[in-house]
């Protein structure tokens, strides 16, 4: 998504021709017919949307894109960083016979986990992204929640302070231990891939063969 410079060039660009009459138009767009446009006037040309507030203060959003859409369902218990996150439903989720990073990012279990939280969490907590959760122990289970809300929570607070955020794993090409990192696209079948890095070394893979095997010699 473009920035704020970015956009603010475009609005200077286009800005000349506000007032003149399409005359033609070429191009082509899935969302709608540029042939629409013909003859038409361009009145205006604003780069963001902006909502005042009675108190005189306002938001401004820049380049977002926008739709009506019915009120998002937030479950609180779901919300990794609210205060009523339930870890057992978090635990009982990841348990599944699935791999871990396909249910980290699962909203419905983990609202608010994006990739780069997999990522790092999954590397703190020493767990190979496709390790099925149910092959795990209960307490890597739950190493792997408190790493998953731990990073988030530092992540947020970093934000507020204006901090940039710092990755072990995500997009590097060694982990802090000096290991080549392995890179792939992972995701359900049918779902969506994401770019997940992980460290062989300190991510081991676990037999399929039985319960966890391989450990970690932190
Ligand atoms: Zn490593």
């Amino acid at each position: 998504m473009p920035e704020g410079p970015s956009v603010r060039k475009f609005h200077h660009l286009v800005s000349s021709f506000v007032g003149q009459q399409v005359v033609k138009t070429g191009g082509s767009s899935k969302k709608l017919h540029p042939d629409g446009f013909q003859a038409l006037w361009l009145q205006d040309a604003q780069v963001r949307l902006i909502l005042h507030f009675g108190g005189g203060g306002f938001l401004v959003f820049y380049n977002c894109q926008m739709s009506w859409s019915s009120s998002p369902v937030v479950t609180p218990t779901c919300d990794i960083l609210s205060e009523k996150f339930h870890r057992g439903q978090a635990l009982e989720a990841l348990g599944q016979a699935q791999p871990v990073c396909y249910t980290l990012l699962d909203q419905r279990h983990f609202s608010g986990l994006g990739n780069i939280i997999k990522n790092e969490a999954l590397y703190k907590a020493g767990i190979h992204p496709l390790a099925l959760g149910s092959l795990l122990s209960p307490s890597r289970l739950e190493a792997l929640v408190d790493h998953v809300v731990e990073f988030s929570t530092d992540w947020l607070q970093g934000k507020l302070q204006g901090k940039q955020k710092h990755t072990q794993i995500y997009q590097k090409e060694h982990c802090p231990a000096g290991h080549q990192v392995m890179k792939k696209a992972l995701g359900p079948p049918s779902g969506f891939q994401r770019l997940t890095w992980w460290c062989p070394h300190c991510q081991p893979q676990l037999s399929s063969e039985g319960p966890e095997q391989s450990q970690l010699s932190e």
